[in-house]
C-alpha cells in the first residue's frame, strides 16, 4: 500500500484506490491509500504550523532541496516514465519526456529561488523610501488532473515551494502513483516535515475538505464544471485562485499552408496522447483552397495511426485513460453522426491483445460550428474538420468558441501568421506547429473559459505563488 504523506509521516487509509493500466486491466500498478476529510485537515494543520519556519527558509536551502528533486527525477526518467505510461496510458516516449520536463521543472524553479527581487523607488514626499518585495501566500492546495500525472503536479508545487509556501497536493484518483513518486522524491530531497503533503483519494470528499481546513490559495486543473464551482467556493471564502480547465483549440489551415508541414501539426496536435491534452486541436479549420487535398492526406494518414499498449514500441496512440472517458469519445462519435457530419474514419473501440480502453482515432469533416462536436472539449482522440470560405472566415470560426487556451495557425505568409497571432482569442499562439507542446519556461495559460487567475510557469508563476508587499521608510 502506497501511503500519504501527512506532517512527514506515510499514513495509510482505505478503501485502496487500485490503480490498473488502461493498455492491460490485467496489470494492477498498485494500491494507494485513500484519505479521509479528516487526513485533509490534518495535512492543512501541518502545512500552517510549519509555514513561519519555512517562509524564513533561505533560498539556498530551497534552490537545493529542488534541484536535488530534479536530478533525482531526471536519473529516473526511464523508470518513473514507465510507472507514468503504465498508470496514465501514454505512450512510453511521451511519457519519459514528460517525467524529464518534471525534472526541468525543479531545476528551473531551484534557480528561480535564488532569482527573487525586489524593487526600490523614490516615494512621492521627502524623505520617504518605497520598497516593493515579494512574500510567500501561505499555505496552498493544488488539485491536479489525471492526463500529465507528473508534469502538472511539478509546475504547481516546485513554484509553491521555491517561494516559501507550504503546500497540500490532491492528485487525481485515476494516477496516483506518479505524484506518490514525487512526494517520495521531495521528502528525501529534504523538506522539513509539513512542508509538502500528499492526500490521495476522491475529489468530493477531499476538495471541500481542503478549502474548509482554511488554505490560503488554490491552484487547480481539471475540468471546467469542477472549476467553476471550486472558484466559487473560493470567492466565498477570500482564498486566492489559479484554475486552468478546458480547450476547444482550434488549428487554422490556411490556403498557402505546407501541406505536409500542416497535416503533421494536425495528426499531433489532435491525436498525440489519445488528444488527452487541454492544447488538443480539436477543431481544425481548413480554407476552402486547401480543404480537399488537406482532408484526403489527414484521413489517410489518421486512418495509419497505430493503437495499441502504451508500452509497446510500435504504438503511436495509447489507450484512452478510463472506461468513462472511452464511453464519452464514443458517445461524441455518436453525437457527431447523428448531427450529420461526415466520419472519414475511427471512432470505434478496438479490441486489442490486451484488455484495455482502446479507441481508434476519429476525424469528422463537414463539421459545423453549432454541432456539439465542434464546440464541446471532448478531451479524446476525436478531431471536427469545418470548411472555412477565406481566412478571415477561419479566423471567425477560430474565435467562436467559449474556450481559449491555444490557437495555431499554418502558413507560409509572414502577414497572416502577423494577423493571427494578433487576433486570435488565446492565452497561446502557435504558428506551423501543433497547438500542444509548450515550453516550461515561458508562461501557460488561457482566456475566455479555459482560465482564470494569473498565468502559470516561468516567471510568471510568482504572479499566484507571491503576494506582494509595499513597504514605506521614513528617512
Ligand atoms: P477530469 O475530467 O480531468 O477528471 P475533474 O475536474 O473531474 O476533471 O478532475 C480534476 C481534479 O479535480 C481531480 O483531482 C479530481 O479528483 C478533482 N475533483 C473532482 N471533483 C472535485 C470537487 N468537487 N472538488 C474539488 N476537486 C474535485
Amino acid at each position: 500500500m502506497h501511503c500519504n504523506l501527512i506532517n512527514g509521516e506515510w499514513r495509510g487509509g482505505q478503501p485502496a484506490i487500485v490503480n490498473r493500466n488502461p493498455s492491460d486491466l490485467d496489470d494492477v500498478v498498485g494500491d494507494y491509500a485513500s484519505a479521509s476529510a479528516a487526513d485533509m485537515r490534518d495535512a492543512v494543520a501541518a502545512a500552517r504550523a510549519t509555514f513561519p519556519a519555512w517562509s524564513r527558509s533561505t533560498p539556498q536551502q530551497r534552490a537545493d532541496i529542488l534541484d536535488a528533486a530534479g536530478n533525482e527525477i531526471l536519473a529516473r526518467k526511464i523508470e518513473l516514465g514507465t510507472l507514468l505510461a503504465r498508470e496514465e496510458g501514454k505512450t512510453l516516449p511521451e511519457a519519459i519526456g514528460e517525467v524529464a520536463r518534471a525534472g526541468q521543472i525543479f531545476k528551473f524553479f531551484a534557480g528561480e529561488a535564488l532569482r527573487q527581487q525586489g524593487e526600490l523607488l523614490d516615494s512621492v514626499r521627502p524623505g520617504v523610501e518605497v520598497l516593493i518585495s515579494r512574500e510567500p501566500v501561505g499555505v496552498v492546495g493544488l488539485i491536479t488532473p489525471w492526463n500529465f500525472p507528473i508534469a502538472i503536479p511539478a509546475w504547481k508545487s516546485a513554484p509553491a515551494l521555491a517561494f516559501g509556501n507550504c503546500v497540500v497536493m490532491k492528485p487525481a484518483e485515476l494516477v496516483p502513483g506518479s505524484a506518490w513518486a514525487l512526494a517520495d522524491i521531495l521528502q528525501r530531497a529534504g523538506l522539513p516535515a509539513g512542508v509538502f503533503n500528499l492526500v490521495m483519494g476522491s475529489g468530493r470528499v477531499l476538495g471541500p475538505a481542503l478549502l474548509d481546513a482554511g488554505i490560503d490559495a488554490l491552484s487547480f486543473t481539471g475540468s471546467q464544471a469542477t472549476g467553476e464551482r471550486l472558484a466559487a467556493d473560493c470567492a466565498a471564502r477570500g482564498i486566492k485562485v489559479q484554475l486552468e480547465m478546458g480547450g476547444k483549440n482550434p488549428l487554422l489551415i490556411a490556403d498557402d499552408a505546407q501541406l505536409e508541414q500542416a497535416v503533421e501539426c494536425a495528426i499531433n496536435g489532435a491525436f498525440y496522447s489519445t488528444g488527452q491534452r487541454c492544447t488538443a486541436s480539436s477543431r481544425i479549420i481548413v480554407c476552402h483552397g486547401i480543404h480537399d487535398a488537406f482532408v484526403a492526406r489527414l484521413a489517410e494518414r489518421t486512418a495509419a495511426l497505430r493503437v495499441g499498449h502504451a508500452l509497446d514500441s510500435a504504438s503511436q496512440i495509447g489507450p484512452v485513460a478510463s472506461e468513462a472517458q472511452l464511453a464519452g469519445n464514443l458517445s461524441y462519435v455518436d453525437k457527431g453522426l447523428a448531427d450529420g457530419a461526415s466520419l472519414l474514419c475511427g471512432g470505434e473501440r478496438l479490441t486489442l491483445a490486451t484488455r484495455g480502453y482502446y479507441q481508434s482515432p476519429a476525424l469528422f469533416a463537414g463539421c459545423t460550428p453549432q454541432m456539439a462536436i465542434s464546440r464541446e472539449e471532448i478531451f479524446g482522440p476525436v478531431a471536427a474538420v469545418l470548411r472555412a470560405d477565406d481566412y478571415e472566415h477561419a479566423l471567425a470560426l477560430a474565435n467562436d468558441t467559449p474556450f481559449g487556451l491555444a490557437a495555431g495557425i499554418c502558413t507560409q505568409s509572414l502577414a497572416l501568421a502577423t494577423h493571427f497571432r494578433r487576433h486570435a482569442e488565446a492565452g497561446m499562439v502557435m504558428v506551423n506547429l501543433p497547438t500542444a507542446g509548450v515550453d516550461y519556461h515561458v508562461p501557460f495559460g488561457g482566456r475566455k473559459g479555459s482560465s482564470h487567475g494569473p498565468r502559470e510557469q516561468g516567471r510568471y508563476a510568482a504572479e499566484f505563488y507571491t503576494t506582494v508587499k509595499t513597504s514605506y521608510l521614513g528617512l
